[in-house]
Order: structure tokens, then C-alpha cells, then sequence
């Protein structure tokens, strides 16, 4: 996500029609887990943020890499198809991509497979999303292409080889979070003050063992830290794990940190701008940094993780520059500057080029030696 810190939050222009039901819930079960307040907030079947807002695009409340430049979507898909190619080219394979957004990325990624026809021939493709306004805009994105959309990844179908790409997905998945207070760790849960009509964090005794979750040098941190775990984030990854052992690759980006680390995350956009995350439930996007540490070391035993590497060295690596080189040379001058632009967005430190993070899966046993992920990988 990509938001613009300078600009001032907007006015509301709708009123959070699930803001009541979330109330009343809390009212009836007392304060609930940020997790639990993500899922309505974002996932609710009428209200919730994904069904109800078109949050990608520059009308929408954030912009993604795909978003930003084609060359995104063409660097994926070259990635996708050199992975293909050491799989020794299976002639049927599932491209299955998780929270497609408006289809852009896939696009760009089919666009660019273009050039491979045995490719383009051996996929099968596969979206995974649950909202119907955005599984619109991928029908329309992507019809040509005879997509299969499916709730979770688990009913893509296990008869061929997968390859799976998901771009800030990861972070929309809800995260529980616990702050150190009196010396012990303790829940953080939302709450509700009927007279403001607005939502708090309140700190509870935790639903489970903490100590059991954390890296144990985090267990002594000092009050006022914070500790976060999406234990959707984890079973995503394992069934992901589940699908690269059976021969396939998945690659992973989005914003995040490379260790397990302590630290408030959770941040909502609106509107393109830094919003409070328990303000307007339902009318903003709320997300939490990707724990690339915990996701490889639980991956680990079962597939073999490449990186995460900075999104600015895997796209570099990939030849980013080079094919900005190609677009410009055949560009008028306002898009020759447009294209050095989003260059520097995806790639420069100081944009998306080190917060944002790109990690692959390959499965251990045939060694694939898939690209942009530098030499030490080789
Ligand atoms: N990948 C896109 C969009 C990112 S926004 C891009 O880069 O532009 C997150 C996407 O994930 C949206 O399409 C949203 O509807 C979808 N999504 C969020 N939670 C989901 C879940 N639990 N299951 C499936 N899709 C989900």
C-alpha cells in the first residue's frame, strides 16, 4: 500500500455501516481481539471494506506496485515463467494468485507471458478473492484469460503443478497484538464508548499462552512493547507450503520486516491517506507489516525459502532498468519522466524499493535456481 503521508485525512463520506454491528457485538462479548475487529472491519459478507469499497487504484484508497507501472507485472512474469521453465515446463500448470485486486498485476504478468506461447498454453488460471466487487473488475481484467475464482487457495485443484503469486495480500490478513503492561504481557482488544461512538484499545488477559508464540528473547521486552502474530498469515503459509511440496514455486511481496520483530504495525489508509485504524471501521483499509522471519522459519522444514529480499534488488536483479530503458526509448517526454518515476517508486530505498519484501518457496528436493534473488541462492 502506498498512501501519501502528506496528505491531510479527509472527511468521512459515508457513514461505517458496520460500525453498530461490531458495537453490539463488543456490548455483548465485551472488548474483542484486533483480529477479530479486522476481520469485520475488512471481511464482513455485506459491510466489511473488501466487498463494500473500491480500494485499489488511484480512485480508491491506496496504491499497489502493479498499480504504479506495468513493468511490476512484466518482471512477475518472466520470474513466473524462468520458474516454469526449471520445472522442467509441466504442460498444465495453476496460476493461481491470491487478492488479485483489479486484475492488474495478472494482466501485465499474461501480457508479458505473451512472448512464451508453451507458457501461455500450459496455464490454467486460478484467483482467489472474496469480493464480489473485485472478482468484477478481474472478470473484466482478465475474461480473455477463462479465470476460475475460488474462496480459499485449498480448492484450486491439486492434479498439476502450481504457481502461486500473491502482492500485498498477506498484509490484509488479520493479526492479534499484545502489549507488555505492569510487567506482564497482555492482550490488546478493542473496545467501545457508546457516548463518544467511538472504538478504544483496553488490554485483557490473553485468550492464549503467549510465551508459547514468541521468540523468547521478546519475552523480558520492556512495558509499553508490542508484539503482533497473524495466525491467518500462518495457515495461509502452510497451505502454500502444502501446494510448493507438491512440485511448484510461490512468490510472496509485500511490506514487512525480515526478523520477527516488536512494534505497533497496525495502520489504516483512506482515501490515500495514514488514517486511525479504529476509526470508520468498514470504510478503510486496515493493515499490519508481513512477518516474512516467523513465515520462513516455519516454512523451512518444508520448502526451500529464497530470501526475502528488498523489492528494489529482486526487481533490480530481474532487469527492471533495462526494460525502463526499452519504454523510454519509444516515449514521448512526459511519459519518458513517468516511467523514471515509477522506476524510483518501485525500486528506490526511500519508496518501495527496502520496506517491501519479496520471498520465494521452491520445494526442497530438485533445487530450482529462480531469479532475483542474487548469487548466494545459486
Ligand atoms: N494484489 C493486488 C491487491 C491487493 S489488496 C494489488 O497488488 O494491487 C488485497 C486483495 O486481497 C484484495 O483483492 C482483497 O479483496 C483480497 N483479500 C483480502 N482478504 C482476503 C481473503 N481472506 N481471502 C481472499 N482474498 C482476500
Amino acid at each position: 500500500m502506498r498512501a501519501d503521508p502528506e496528505k491531510l485525512e479527509k472527511p468521512p463520506s459515508a457513514a461505517s455501516a458496520i460500525e453498530p454491528l461490531i458495537a453490539a457485538r463488543i456490548e455483548a462479548e465485551g472488548p474483542i481481539s484486533v483480529a477479530d475487529f479486522m476481520d469485520m472491519a475488512l471481511g464482513h459478507p455485506e459491510h466489511g471494506y473488501y466487498i463494500s469499497r473500491p480500494s485499489v487504484g488511484a480512485e480508491g484508497d491506496f496504491v499497489t506496485a502493479p498499480e504504479i507501472s506495468q513493468m511490476f507485472g512484466e518482471m512477475i512474469g518472466a520470474w513466473l515463467v524462468d520458474a516454469w521453465m526449471q520445472m522442467g515446463q509441466p504442460e498444465t500448470v495453476r496460476l493461481v494468485e491470491l487478492g488479485p485486486g483489479r486484475g492488474t498485476l495478472m494482466t501485465d504478468i499474461l501480457r508479458a507471458a505473451g512472448s512464451w506461447p508453451a507458457f501461455r498454453a500450459a496455464v490454467s488460471l486460478h484467483l482467489i478473492e472474496t469480493s464480489p466487487r473485485l472478482r468484477q473488475a478481474q472478470f473484466e481484467a482478465l475474461k480473455d484469460y477463462h479465470p476460475t475464482w475460488h474462496d480459499v487457495l485449498a480448492e484450486v485443484p491439486a492434479d498439476a503443478p502450481c504457481l502461486i503469486v500473491a502482492n500485498e495480500f498477506l498484509d490484509a490478513l488479520p493479526i492479534h497484538q499484545f502489549e507488555k503492561a505492569g510487567g506482564r504481557w497482555m492482550e490488546r482488544r478493542v473496545a467501545h464508548d457508546k457516548a463518544a461512538g467511538r472504538f478504544f484499545f483496553t488490554l485483557a488477559q490473553p485468550g492464549f499462552d503467549v510465551a508459547g508464540v514468541m521468540p523468547p528473547n521478546f519475552l523480558a521486552a520492556p512495558d509499553g512493547s508490542v508484539f503482533e502474530i497473524s495466525p491467518a498469515t500462518l495457515t495461509i503459509a502452510e497451505q502454500i507450503c502444502a501446494r510448493v511440496e507438491q512440485g511448484g514455486a510461490a512468490l510472496l511481496i509485500d511490506y514487512g520486516h525480515v526478523e520477527p520483530s516488536l512494534g505497533d504495525t497496525l495502520q489504516a489508509v483512506s482515501r490515500h491517506a495514514y488514517a486511525d485504524p479504529l476509526a470508520e471501521p468498514g470504510l478503510r483499509d486496515i493493515t499490519a507489516h508481513v512477518d516474512f522471519g516467523t513465515i520462513k522459519v516455519l516454512s523451512q522444514p518444508r520448502a526451500r525459502v529464497h530470501g526475502p529480499v528488498g523489492q528494489g534488488a529482486f526487481l533490480a536483479s530481474l532487469g527492471i532498468a533495462a526494460r525502463a530503458e526499452q519504454l523510454r526509448a519509444r516515449a514521448t517526454d512526459k511519459q519518458k519522466k513517468d516511467i523514471l518515476s515509477a522506476l524510483h517508486r518501485l525500486t528506490a530505498a526511500s519508496e518501495m524499493g527496502a520496506l517491501f519484501k519479496v520471498m520465494a518457496l521452491t520445494p526442497l528436493a530438485g533445487r530450482l535456481n529462480v531469479s532475483g534473488f542474487g548469487e548466494e541462492q545459486k
